[in-house]
């Protein structure tokens, strides 16, 4: 069987697999054929990626769970220890559920604080031989997110766990055994995508209650590149409550609400498309080559525009046609009603999905940049401040829409799986501009510094966090590290500062990691420098999940190889 051209990068084969992706492929191609011409043709010829296409009109993205909306009364063993197992098979069930109902990722917004309030329900009490049960429980339901494909018969479930808010004692005794756990299953274990939430008063400093498990994450991290960290105190999340924040492992943001308030919980992403940039830029280039850089920049906003607006008409057919559904077409969601608003009191799908976002993502900034300059949009203060400007005004136009439309459009700073990959092979067939963007084979995430700048941690993250405001749909700053920084919890810590002082919203570091297949020893290596075997396995984290290098498309491939340290 030949693997298929997935979106998500966690390719697996099975004989269920191989029939969805035909099926997968074949919708794609169809949907494609149905909808007007001029959206179908700008995908087609890359100036966007409709993501998920699959999906079109039939569900939505992503979710953050409401757990109080949870019905446990199906738990009904007679022993406290019976329970704790029963919660977790039935946790098991409800992302399986999920799973093939959305076309996106899951999210606890606080795994640790959810955990302890469904076992206080269940009357289950905070003592010893309970949480040795319960640890276990965690250890398990790791290792089911690690290596459970039945995704779609052929992926693992994207689920992320918040965690770092705990406010009891079980539920910090929770958070400390999910990264305990996770760290001691070893290199082969990289999922769930772990979040830990940095919080001033909570965890942040010494003295503060939670300040031993946030040691723990950045140890954990050294080792794994799991947690990452979301920023509840950077300048564009400091008004919302800290307990309603929660990412996705994609990089997924959601916040602001025009039918209620802040926060993730009981919410989710419902369709994103990505515009390219690097394809305007190389246009302009082509078309205005006389003029001047910032003739070409306004030149790039009004493009954008032109295509935005069909962005928006997509986005909203998609959204309609989903709530054009019965809720009937929604056994999971009925059944679970994990979603604020529960389907079984709402009349209609609007009035749970309009809670939802509709984010238009954008791809290679420093690519288009380079095109309409000649250098790097952070070579200069200048270039950098038009840069910015190019940004803000994507947002403001989202906040138009906002307004416009009375629905939720929001900026993502798109990460790209497989559309960089795409973007690129079409426009090198087309395009021959001064500056090299084509021979790395793909466009830089979002906003993003190139992967090869070798720009200091420190200047990366401040550059950076300069575009995180203005995306509220979502984004994401990592630093590249040459090796892991094993034991050095102290030296992260200091980056997480940094990155809350530069309003960097969410943070990850990344490293290459190579296992040997044979003893298991880990490092950076082409051939074991304990056993000498060349059988290694390299694990890497392009689009915000980790997965083995096998596993990633193309373009991604090539970013992976150019990565170089944040010195
Ligand atoms: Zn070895």
């Amino acid at each position: 069987m030949k693997q298929n051209n997935n979106e998500n990068a966690a390719n697996r084969l099975s004989y269920v697999g191989h029939v969805y992706g035909l099926g997968e492929q074949r919708i794609k191609e169809e949907t494609l054929e149905s909808l007007p011409h001029e959206w179908s043709r700008l995908h087609k010829e890359g100036y966007i990626h409709i993501h998920d296409l699959d999906a079109y009109g039939l569900t939505y993205n992503c979710l953050t769970f409401d757990i109080d909306n949870l019905d446990l009364s199906g738990i009904t063993d007679p022993t406290e220890q019976g329970r704790i197992i029963g919660l977790f098979s039935f946790l098991k069930l409800m992302i399986e559920e999920y799973g093939n109902e959305q076309s996106g990722g899951m999210a606890f917004a606080n795994f640790d604080n959810d955990i302890d309030a469904m076992l206080n329900r269940l009357s289950v009490a905070d003592n010893e031989s309970n949480n040795a049960i319960l640890r276990s429980c965690i250890r398990a339901f790791i290792l089911f997110c690690n290596d459970n494909h039945t995704r779609m018969g052929l992926v693992s479930y994207y689920v992320t766990l918040n965690i770092g808010l705990a406010n009891t004692n079980r539920a910090r005794f929770i958070a400390k055994s999910a990264i305990e756990e996770f760290e001691s299953l070893g290199d082969m274990v990289y999922k769930p995508n772990i979040v830990f939430k940095v919080h001033d008063g909570v965890n942040r400093k010494e003295g503060d209650p939670n300040f031993d498990i946030l040691g723990k994450a950045l140890l954990c991290t050294a080792k794994k590149m799991i947690p990452t960290y979301l920023l509840c105190d950077c300048e564009q999340d400091r008004q919302a409550d800290p307990n309603r924040l929660s990412v996705m492992g994609c990089r997924t943001r959601v916040v602001d609400d025009l039918y209620g308030q802040k926060g993730a919980i009981g919410r989710g992403n419902i369709d994103n498309i990505s515009i390219n940039l690097p394809r305007l830029a190389l246009e302009i280039d082509r078309d205005y080559w006389e003029s001047s850089f910032e003739e070409k920049m306004e030149t790039m906003k009004k493009r954008w525009t032109d295509v935005a607006e069909q962005v928006k008409d997509i986005l909203i057919d998609r959204y309609k046609k989903v709530i054009g559904q019965s809720l009937d077409d929604f056994p999971t969601n009925r059944r679970f009603n994990l979603w604020g608003t529960r389907f079984d009191n709402a009349d209609s799908l609007e009035e749970i999905f309009k809670h939802g976002t509709l984010s238009i993502g954008f791809i290679g900034l420093s690519e288009a940049i380079e095109v309409l300059s000649g250098k790097k949009y952070y070579a200069d203060p200048a270039t950098l401040l038009s840069s910015l400007g190019l940004v803000s005004y994507m947002r403001q136009y989202c906040d138009f829409l906002r307004r416009e439309t009375k629905l939720n459009f929001s900026l993502l700073a798109t990460s790209g799986e497989l559309i960089s990959g795409r973007f690129t092979e079409i426009d090198a067939k087309e395009f021959s501009p001064k500056t090299d963007i084509f021979s790395k084979g793909y466009y830089t995430n979002s906003f993003h510094v190139d992967v090869d700048s070798g720009l200091p941690a420190r200047k990366k993250i401040q550059i950076e966090g300069l575009f995180h405001p203005f995306c509220n749909g979502g984004s994401i700053t990592y630093v590249e590290l040459g090796e892991a920084p094993l034991g050095n919890d102290e030296g992260l810590l200091e980056l997480v500062e940094e990155a809350i002082a530069s309003n960097v919203h969410y943070l990850g570091f990344n490293f290459p990691k190579d296992v040997c297949d044979d003893c298991k020893a880990s490092g950076v290596f082409d051939e074991c420098p304990c056993c000498g075997s060349k059988n290694i396995t390299r694990i890497r984290r392009v689009s915000g999940y980790l997965e083995i290098l096998d596993g990633f498309t193309r373009g991604k491939k090539a970013e992976e190889k150019n990565r170089r340290r944040n010195g």
